[in-house]
């Protein structure tokens, strides 16, 4: 089995996880900027927590013979404060240029509050600037339609975005197909206790087809399995779908979007 991890919190994870992951056929690892659990006192702990993503972690995987590469933003659950998020947009731009970073992200809504709109719009306004991918984390349950809803529209808002470029995480029975008709990527986030199970993300791929969608752990500080993808993948050869239908999802959906990015080559 060959597999991409496209989203996984790794600085939150022991070497025995990367050890794990490569030992499971994990190919690439793709780390977006995230909360730390706690609100970061000022903009410097967001420039360095950007060093950590950009300089120690692609090193720390490399041991393991795994790529891998990031996301930069300020996450929607800091963005209230929107004169720290002004800061940390200003500290983006010269982490753009390491080899390992692919686009802005995860940018998108927590409470879905007027701040945090605005500072999603900043995030797409650096990411046309910069021509960057898009990775969006989508609200939990209770506000995701909603606030699935109100990301789209900042996304359609802004005419410089192509659709295809953009990938919208996190996406639940209700919201997967409102994301892949505007031609949005869709990622599933496999959680042992909430978001999708593997049995759920499973039958969201039988009733809504591969095409445009992505499997992740979200691995991180909290409850989460860094080898979800994998073990996923083994209970759709449970199911009976085919090998190629498998790598389809786990390997080639994510080398082809992360793919209109130059920094992304994979070496396997
Ligand atoms: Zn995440």
């Amino acid at each position: 089995m060959r597999y991409i991890e496209p989203h996984g919190h790794m600085v939150s994870r022991t070497t025995n996880d990367y050890q794990d992951m490569a030992t499971a056929g994990c190919v690439a690892v793709c780390e977006p900027a995230f909360w730390a659990g706690f609100d970061r006192s000022s903009a410097r702990g967001f420039y360095d927590y950007f060093r950590q993503l950009t300089d120690f972690e692609p090193k720390r995987a490399a041991k393991f013979g795994l790529q891998h590469y990031t996301w930069l933003c300020i996450n929607p659950k800091e963005s209230e404060d929107l004169t720290l998020a002004d800061e940390v947009l200003a500290i983006i731009p010269e982490f753009l240029s390491a080899p390992t970073v692919l686009g802005i992200g995860e940018i998108g809504l927590n409470k879905n509050s007027r701040n945090e709109i605005k500072v999603l719009e900043k995030h797409v306004d650096l990411a046309a600037k910069h021509e960057q991918l898009i990775l969006v984390h989508t609200p939990h349950l209770e506000d995701k339609l909603k606030g699935t809803r109100l990301i789209v529209d900042v996304i359609k808002n802004d005419k410089r975005i192509k659709p295809e470029r953009v990938i919208i995480d996190h996406v639940e029975e209700h919201t997967v197909k409102l994301v892949l008709d505007e031609g949005l990527w869709a990622g599933m986030t496999l959680y042992p206790e909430s978001k999708c199970t593997p049995a759920r993300a499973i039958d969201i791929l039988e009733m809504y087809g591969t095409e445009r969608i992505w499997m992740n752990s979200a691995c991180d500080w909290g409850v989460s399995i860094p080898l979800a993808v994998p073990r996923t993948a083994l209970e759709m050869r449970k199911r009976g779908h085919a090998e190629d239908w498998i790598d389809k999802v786990i390997y080639q959906n994510p080398v082809q979007f992360m793919s209109q990015s130059r920094r992304f080559q994979i070496k396997a």
